[in-house]
């Protein structure tokens, strides 16, 4: 339910529906406009018609119901967009267009460490590679671990940039998020509830990516799942769908840009190096991406894509990465963003 205060409603009488809100068992989020106060009651649908009796409450405007099952990443409750602070230089949300780049995964201490200052030179916000993989077979490479996330550190001190990496298991989190500035949850574990339960309570921010067969809606109630435990700085990653097409790894859902725009509040990330799976098609997406909207770009870049342990056919080479990068800024240019 939403509780719209009138305009002018006295601080006291906020207080009185907050308190009476809880009372009731139900968790309040008050937004406090220029104008007028909103304040969300989020809990168990059932208590509805209590909640609703609020309405004869002093300050009280209306009170109406929260439509869309997603109440904290969606709209209805909260009309401006969210910045998720990274750094304090790094932003996702704001005019700014952030690009997270590296190798999928963390191979040596050199090698992220040039890959992390590569992508910086050309203009990387956010030096990213896995130590933790999800790979489709248990006999490929599974990650360096605790050794990779120690040469992730070093690529962070080194180019002074914040950094990015997944967790697969709540076992490792607190591990995982003691390195790390933004805490990867991969498109496998994207209804993984237990884990997104912990990263909720973890006080970082969270790039949730799309699972492979989910829609939007799921997707969006994951990120509640992350949210409802008060961790409100999750980024959304799209990062393409299963559907029969096979040219491609995955089908890059940029509509899915515009949907969330109209759905949700948060950030969003597109990354067509999973989303399709070849070199070849990174940038033309990447471009499309922004121009679509989107907040901000996944690239995996590898000093030598041929020899690389995991994703090499849709790893950009540094130059590569860094003409993309010419014509992003140029995209977002046009497109009122910066980069
Ligand atoms: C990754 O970003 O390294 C990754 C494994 O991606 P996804 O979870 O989207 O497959
Ligand atoms: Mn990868």
């Amino acid at each position: 339910m939403i509780i719209v205060m009138q305009e002018g409603a006295a601080r006291r009488e906020i207080e009185d529906v907050m308190h009476e809100i809880e009372r009731l068992g139900y968790k309040a989020h008050p937004i406090y406009g220029v104008e007028r106060t909103v304040i969300g009651a989020i809990g168990d649908e059932r208590g509805k018609a209590r909640l609703q009796m609020l309405e004869t409450s002093p300050g009280v405007e209306s009170v109406i119901p929260i439509l869309k099952p997603y109440k904290l990443a969606g709209k209805e409750l909260h009309k401006e967009k969210t910045l998720v602070q990274v750094s304090p230089a790094v932003v996702f949300g704001g005019p700014r267009i952030q690009v997270i780049a590296g190798p999928c995964s963390v191979e040596g201490l050199d090698q992220i460490c040039e890959t992390a200052m590569a992508v910086k030179t050309a203009g990387a916000s956010v030096p990213r590679g896995g130590a933790y993989k999800p790979r489709s077979s248990p006999y490929a490479f599974q990650g360096l671990e605790e050794e990779g996330l120690k040469m992730l550190a070093a690529a962070r001190t080194q180019s002074g940039l914040p950094i990015d990496t997944e967790v697969m298991k709540e076992s490792v989190l607190d591990l995982v998020a003691s390195y790390t500035d933004i805490i990867q949850i991969g498109a496998r574990n994207m209804q993984n509830y237990d884990l997104l339960k912990a990263v909720g309570q973890a006080r970082k921010p969270v790039l949730l990516k799309r699972g492979l067969a989910n829609t939007i809606a799921e997707w969006l109630l994951s990120a509640e799942y992350i949210m409802a435990q008060g961790n409100m700085n999750v980024i959304l990653c799209e990062r393409g769908i299963r559907t029969f097409e096979s040219a491609t790894r995955n089908t890059l859902d940029l509509s899915a840009v515009a949907v969330l725009k109209r759905e949700s509040h948060l950030p969003v990330v597109v990354d067509p190096s999973h989303g399709t799976g070849h070199a070849e098609y990174v940038e033309a997406m990447a471009l499309a991406a922004i121009a679509a909207g989107a907040d901000g770009l996944m690239i995996e870049v590898h000093p030598n894509p041929h020899e690389a342990w995991s994703d090499g056919s849709q790893s950009l080479t540094p130059d590569a990465f860094a003409a993309l990068m010419q014509k992003a800024r140029a995209v977002a240019v046009a497109v009122g963003r910066e980069l």
